[in-house]
C-alpha cells in the first residue's frame, strides 16, 4: 500500500468539510481533503441539468451566520445576493410579509385568519387570542428551556385550534427544525427564534454552490490537496488514538498518515469507518437515540415564466396547508445565472407526514405532483417542467439533515477516539444548516489546535 503524509485529513467535502480543511490550511496544517464523489460540496454544491444550476441541498446562506465568517477568516471570496422577501402560501391563498418588523406581520397576518375563522362560524372578532399567542411565545423564547414537555403542536393548542394557524407553524417548523410541529418539542422552536431569529437574511451564490465551495478548495490547495472520487474505506486507530486514513485514490489503496482526522461523513460513518469497538457504550447509544435524518423530495422546475413570487421578488416562499411541499425558491429572480438565458428555475422542498419513518418514496412523488398542480394553477401556461424530482430517504447519506435542527438532537464533536472529530450538521451547534456546519469546523479546528499543537 502507498504511504502519504499530511497534517490532517478531512474525510468529506460538504460545507463542514470545506470549512474545517480551509480553516486548518490558514493555521499552517498541512490538510488533506477526500470526497467520495465526483464533486465538491455534498448538499451545499451544484448539479447540472440541461444548462440549468441545480442545488443538491442548501440555497440559502445567512449572512449573519457562521459560513460568511469562515470565508472572510480564510480570505475566501463569497459573492452573495440577498434573498431577503418571504411571502405565505396558505391553503391556496399568497400573503407577501412585509420587511421591517417581520414577527410582527406574521401576527397580523395569524389575527386575520382567527377573525376570518371567527366570522364565519358567527362568533366574535379573536384579536385577543392572537394576542396571548404572540404574548406566551416572547416569554418562551425569552426563556426556552423553561417548557420542557409538550411538542410544539401541543404547546400552540393551548392558544388556538386553528388549523390554518397550525399549518403555518408547521411549515415553519419543518423548514427551521427538519420535523413536524406535532414532533419537535416546543422548545427546540423557541431556542431556534432565540439564537438565529428566524434566520431572516438568506442570500444565494449567483454562480451556484459549487463554485463557493470551490474557493475553499482554492485556500486548501495553497497548502494541501482536494481529493474527489477518493471514499475514505478505514480510519486508522491505534493505542486509542487516530493515527491515519486509509483511502481509495485512483484505483488504489493508499494510507495518509496524519495527526488529527476530521469527519464530516456523519457521526454514524465516522464509527463504521474507525471501528465501533473503538467507541465506549454511552457514545454508540447516544447516536442511536439522538440521531433522526430527516427524509425530504427535492424538485426543481424550469418554467418559461416565475410560477411564483411572479413579480420578480427577491425571496422565498413558505408553503402552509399543502400535502407535502413547503417551501419554493424561485432562484431565477435574483441569480438569473442559475438557468439558460430567459429562463426559470424553481426550487422546492416536500417533507412526508413524518421525518421519523421511511417514507414510501413512490407516494410522496405522487403526492409532490399533486401539490404543483394545486399550488401553481399556471404550472401548464407558464411552460412548467420537471426538472428533476429526487426523493432523498432516511437512509440516504445526504438528507434534508442527518437529524432535527436543536441541540438535543447533535453528536458531540469530539469522539472517544483522540484526534479523531466530526464535523458537519450532526454535530453539536446552537446553530442549523450550512451555518451550524461551519460553527462546528471553527470549533474542531480550535480543539486540534489544543490537541495536536503544530
Ligand atoms: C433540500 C435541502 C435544503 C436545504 N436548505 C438549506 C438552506 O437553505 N440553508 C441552509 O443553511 N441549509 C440548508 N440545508 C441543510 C444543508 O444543506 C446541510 O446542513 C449542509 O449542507 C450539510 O453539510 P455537511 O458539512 O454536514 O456535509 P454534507 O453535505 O453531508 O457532505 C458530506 C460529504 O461527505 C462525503 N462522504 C461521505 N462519506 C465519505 C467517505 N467515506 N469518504 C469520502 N467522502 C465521504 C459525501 O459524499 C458528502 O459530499 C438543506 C438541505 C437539503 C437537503
Amino acid at each position: 500500500m502507498q504511504q502519504r503524509n499530511y497534517d490532517a485529513v478531512v474525510i468529506g467535502s460538504g460545507v463542514g468539510g470545506m470549512c474545517a480543511g480551509a480553516l486548518l490550511v490558514h493555521e499552517g496544517y498541512k490538510t488533506l481533503v477526500v470526497e467520495g464523489r465526483e464533486r465538491l460540496g455534498g448538499r451545499f454544491s451544484t448539479e447540472e441539468v440541461e444548462g440549468f444550476k441545480l442545488v443538491t441541498g442548501a440555497s440559502l446562506i445567512h449572512h449573519s451566520g457562521w459560513v460568511p465568517r469562515v470565508f472572510k477568516k480564510v480570505g475566501a471570496t463569497l459573492e452573495l445576493r440577498d434573498c431577503f422577501e418571504v411571502s405565505y402560501w396558505i391553503r391556496g391563498d399568497e400573503h407577501y410579509i412585509p420587511m421591517g418588523n417581520r414577527v410582527a406581520a406574521l401576527f397580523d397576518l395569524i389575527n386575520k385568519m382567527e377573525v376570518d375563522r371567527v366570522r364565519l362560524v358567527g362568533g366574535i372578532a379573536k384579536e385577543v387570542a392572537t394576542q396571548k399567542i404572540q404574548g406566551a411565545l416572547g416569554r418562551a423564547i425569552s426563556q426556552p428551556d423553561k417548557e420542557s414537555g409538550p411538542t410544539f403542536r401541543e404547546w400552540l393548542l393551548r392558544y388556538t385550534d386553528n388549523e390554518d394557524v397550525h399549518a403555518v407553524f408547521d411549515s415553519m417548523c419543518v423548514s427551521f427544525l427538519l420535523a413536524h410541529s406535532y414532533e419537535i418539542p416546543a422548545r427546540s422552536f423557541f431556542h431556534f427564534m432565540a439564537t438565529e431569529k428566524g434566520a431572516g437574511d438568506g442570500a444565494l451564490c449567483p454562480q451556484g454552490n459549487l463554485s463557493a465551495v470551490q474557493e475553499l478548495a482554492r485556500v486548501v490547495e495553497t497548502n494541501g490537496d482536494t481529493w474527489t472520487d477518493c471514499p475514505a474505506k478505514r480510519i486508522v486507530v491505534a493505542k486509542g488514538a487516530a493515527t491515519g486514513v486509509v483511502v481509495e485514490h485512483t484505483g488504489r489503496e493508499v494510507e495518509i498518515a496524519c495527526k488529527a482526522v476530521i469527519s464530516n461523513a456523519g457521526p454514524r460513518q465516522t464509527v463504521a469507518l474507525a471501528g465501533s469497538e473503538n467507541f465506549d457504550a454511552g457514545y454508540l447509544a447516544q447516536m442511536r437515540v439522538k440521531l433522526r435524518a430527516s427524509p425530504v423530495v427535492i424538485i426543481h422546475v424550469a418554467s418559461d415564466e416565475p410560477l411564483c413570487l411572479e413579480g420578480g421578488e427577491h425571496g422565498g416562499m413558505l408553503v402552509a396547508g399543502a400535502r407535502r411541499i413547503t417551501g419554493a425558491i424561485p432562484l431565477t429572480n435574483t441569480c438569473p445565472e442559475l438557468a439558460p438565458p430567459g429562463k426559470h428555475l424553481l426550487h422546492l422542498v416536500a417533507t412526508p407526514a413524518t421525518t421519523l419513518a421511511a417514507m414510501d418514496a413512490e407516494e410522496e412523488i405522487r403526492q409532490c405532483t399533486l401539490d404543483l398542480e394545486m399550488i401553481f394553477p399556471d404550472f401548464q401556461k407558464k411552460n412548467g417542467r420537471i426538472l428533476k424530482m429526487e426523493p432523498r430517504n432516511i437512509d440516504h447519506d445526504l438528507p434534508l439533515g442527518r437529524t432535527w435542527n436543536g441541540p438535543p438532537f447533535r453528536m458531540p464533536r469530539e469522539t472517544p477516539v483522540k484526534n479523531l472529530w466530526n464535523v458537519g450538521d450532526a454535530a453539536y451547534s446552537a446553530f442549523g444548516g450550512t451555518s451550524g456546519c461551519a460553527e462546528t469546523a471553527m470549533a474542531v479546528v480550535e480543539a486540534v489546535k489544543q490537541s495536536v499543537g503544530h
